[in-house]
């Protein structure tokens, strides 16, 4: 019905009845893949966010054949590989400890022992996270997560430098990146069908 009116408003450019249609269809509790067809079928750009992004918390086996169609090949090509861009940057996160080395502060005593715990705790704690299945920490998330594990046996100093160096690495940051790209590749694919 209220894509009717959208439809209608569109062709006989009734601007009151498409802001009408797109109002009341902001607030309905449309599947993302709707959402995303609909953001393609009318050329309404900002739509595609916000399903882009719940559609990054789905498991793809869990989308209908209706909803791989309504998404169309090309979108949802660029959600799989977002998806996997991301799973690879989780997992070469989880597997590799950000180095200790070069943080060496002169008011640590036992720098060896900190790398120790931090690698090990890195490894049990951490990675463990973040190749969580279904609920896998971001890696945004890393930093405050970290920085509220017990690092017992690293220096004070030395952990709260590494929660800084995890704050400030564009590397952990990597995630809104890959999904902003996602979204723009969305985007750039919808207006190319454009007349
Ligand atoms: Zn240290």
């Amino acid at each position: 019905m209220l894509v009717n009116i959208l439809k209608l408003s569109q062709i006989y450019m009734i601007d009151a009845g498409s802001a009408y249609a797109i109002h009341h269809l902001e607030l309905q509790q449309m599947s993302p893949a709707h959402h995303i067809e609909l953001s393609r079928m009318f050329s309404i750009h900002d739509w595609v966010e916000d399903p882009f992004r719940r559609l990054m918390d789905i498991d793809l086996a869990d989308l209908t054949e209706d909803d791989e169609l309504k998404l169309g090949y090309k979108v949802y090509r660029i959600i799989t590989k977002t998806k996997e861009y991301i799973s690879k940057q989780r997992k070469s996160a989880a597997q590799v400890a950000p180095p200790l080395t070069f943080l060496e502060s002169y008011e640590c005593v036992d720098h060896k022992t900190c790398r120790e715990v931090w690698k090990d705790g890195w490894w049990k704690k951490v990675s463990k996270r973040l190749l969580h299945p279904t609920q896998p920490i971001l890696l945004r998330e890393v930093a405050d997560y970290v920085s509220g594990l017990d690092f017992t046996g690293m220096t004070a100093v030395c952990k709260a430098e590494m929660v800084e160096f995890i704050r400030n690495n564009e590397g952990f940051r990597a995630e809104d990146t890959i999904i902003q790209q996602g979204i723009a590749a969305v985007v750039a694919y919808h207006k190319t069908l454009e007349m």
